[in-house]
C-alpha cells in the first residue's frame, strides 16, 4: 500500500485588506454623516432632520468597525449589511469593468475579519467546501461520491487536497451545486467554513450563509468558468493551520489508490 506523501509546509496566510470595499462601505456613510452635520450647522430650518440623517449614516458605518469577538457575536447582522453593500455596488463595478476587483475586495475584507477573530481562538469544527470543477473534466474518478476514489495523479488539485485532508483529518465536501453545499454546511453546523469558489459564488455564499463565519479562497480560471479550475492548496492548508484547531491523527487513515489515472 502506498503511504500518504508529505506535502510541503504551506507558509503564512497572505495579508488581505479589502481597502476598496472598506473605502465605500465605511467611507460613504461617514461622508454622508459629515455632510448632514454640516447642513445641520448651516441651516436652522430642518436641523433636527439633518442631525437624524447624520446619526443614521454613522450607525450604518458602525458595523464596519467591529472586530474580533464583537464581529463573531454580531456576524449575521454584519454580514447581511456588508453583503447588501457588496451586491448594491456590484452593477456599478461591472459597468466600470472592476466587478471581480470589487468582489475580491469584499472577500478580502471578510477574510481579514475572520483571521482576526480565529487567529487567536481557533475554530474547533471547521468545514471545507470545494467546487466540483476543480476536478479535471476528463477524469472519471467518482470523487463526488467518494473522495478517496481520486488516484492522486497530480493532474488537478484534488489529489493534493485529499492527501492534506486525510493527513489532517479535515472535514470537507466537494459539491457540484451551490444549494447542496449550503445545505450540507447548515446540517454540519461548523463554527468556521473555509470555501473555495469563483468570485460570483463566493459573494453568493457569503450572502446566503451570513450566520457562519467563512474564510474564502478564489478559484483560478485558466480555462474559463467551471472547467478545469484551479486553486492554491497551500493557501487552503495555511488557512486551516492558522484558523482551525489541529485534529489528532488517527490510525485508520487510508492511503489513496495507487494505480489508474484519469
Ligand atoms: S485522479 Fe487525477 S485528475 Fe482525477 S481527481 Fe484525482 S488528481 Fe484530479
Amino acid at each position: 500500500m502506498k503511504p500518504l506523501r508529505t506535502l510541503p509546509a504551506p507558509g503564512p496566510l497572505p495579508e488581505e485588506s479589502g481597502f476598496l470595499f472598506l473605502l465605500v462601505r465605511r467611507g460613504l456613510p461617514i461622508a454622508l454623516a459629515l455632510a448632514a452635520f454640516m447642513a445641520a450647522a448651516m441651516h436652522g430650518l430642518g436641523r433636527g432632520w439633518w442631525m437624524l440623517a447624520g446619526v443614521g449614516a454613522l450607525a450604518a458605518a458602525w458595523p464596519s468597525f467591529l472586530r474580533g469577538e464583537a464581529f463573531i457575536r454580531n456576524r449575521t447582522r454584519i454580514m447581511r449589511q456588508d453583503s447588501l453593500w457588496a451586491n448594491a455596488f456590484r452593477p456599478m463595478a461591472r459597468w466600470l469593468g472592476y466587478e471581480d476587483l470589487w468582489i475580491l475586495s469584499f472577500c478580502a475584507h471578510n477574510n481579514r475579519r475572520v483571521c482576526e477573530s480565529f487567529g487567536i481562538r481557533r475554530a474547533r469544527r471547521a468545514l471545507i467546501l470545494l467546487p466540483h470543477c476543480i476536478q479535471m473534466a476528463r477524469c472519471k474518478a467518482g470523487i463526488l461520491d467518494d473522495l478517496q476514489s481520486c488516484y492522486d495523479c497530480g493532474l488537478c488539485p484534488v489529489g493534493d487536497y485529499v492527501t492534506a485532508a486525510l493527513l489532517n483529518r479535515w472535514e470537507g465536501r466537494i459539491s457540484n451545486r451551490s444549494h447542496k453545499a449550503y445545505r450540507e454546511a447548515r446540517e454540519y453546523r461548523p463554527d468556521l467554513i473555509v470555501a473555495v469558489s469563483c468570485t460570483d459564488r463566493l459573494l453568493k455564499g457569503l450572502t446566503k450563509l451570513p450566520e457562519i463565519p467563512s474564510y474564502v479562497i478564489p478559484l483560478v480560471l485558466p480555462h474559463g468558468m467551471c472547467v478545469d479550475t484551479d486553486f492554491s492548496v497551500p493557501h487552503l492548508m495555511a488557512a486551516m493551520e492558522t484558523l482551525v484547531e489541529p485534529r489528532r491523527p488517527g490510525g485508520e487513515i487510508q492511503p489513496l489508490r495507487k494505480e489508474g489515472i484519469a
